[in-house]
């Protein structure tokens, strides 16, 4: 069983690598993001164990490069108590558990055994409706063949879409499922949102997936307009 361990904190990675060999692992050690991200896509590996503060590339880039990139190794992040970041960004990006340092080495080999057990996380299925297709994995949008390049707000705002086809979605609770609800949007947003998206994924292709239910929001056709 092949384990990268990509940690920059050198004695650190020494202790936990010396462990995991001691367990019968097969360990590489990469000591910044870049490093680390380059031997992941490289070469095959049954669990990535991913620090978070890294120099380079965080872990966070890291984990969610390579699962645009579809490399699909389990990963198990090591998050420090104070970190810029909390855990949920974790799962988000691509992450399959965390641990948090200080840790017992007898816990961080308990869980990745639990990753060896499971195996490589499911690849997140294509999304469509008609030809307008969405895949999250590596975050391509189409228009039949047509590959459709979209920010990342207009990205996360199609996907809601495409989880929801044909149902009316206010455009208070796209608000609550797409944008920060701590920054307190303007609800107009909404609307200038969903008319980039049609300049975009509709009209250039003389198509009208994306309604307005007047009075009540909008609506995406699930056959894809
Ligand atoms: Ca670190």
């Amino acid at each position: 069983m092949r384990v990268l361990l990509v940690e920059d904190e050198v004695r650190l990675a020494e202790t936990v690598r010396r462990g995991l060999v001691a367990e019968g692992f097969s360990v590489d050690v990469a000591h910044d993001g870049l490093e680390g991200f380059r031997r992941a896509r490289e070469q095959d590996y049954d669990v990535l164990v991913l620090d978070l503060m890294l120099p380079g590339r965080n872990g966070y880039e890291v984990c969610r490069d390579l699962r645009s990139a579809g490399v699909w190794t389990p990963v198990l992040v090591l998050t420090a108590k104070d970190g810029e970041y909390d855990e949920t960004d974790a799962f988000d990006l691509g992450a399959d558990d965390f641990l948090r340092k200080p840790f017992a080495f007898r816990v961080l080999v308990a869980r990745v055994h639990a990753l060896l057990r499971r195996g490589a996380p499911a690849r997140p299925a294509v999304l469509s409706a008609g030809d307008l297709t969405l895949d999250p994995s590596t975050r391509r949008v189409a228009r039949g063949d047509v590959e459709v390049p979209l920010t990342a707000r207009e990205f996360a705002l199609l996907h809601h879409f495409l989880h929801h086809p044909d149902e009316v979605l206010s455009k208070q609770a796209l608000l609550e499922a797409v944008w920060d609800p701590l920054v307190q949007p303007d609800p107009n947003v909404v609307e200038v949102y969903v008319g980039y998206l049609r300049r975009k994924v509709d009209a250039p292709f003389g198509r009208q997936a994306l309604r307005t239910v007047r009075g009540h929001g909008y609506r995406l056709a699930a056959d894809g307009g």
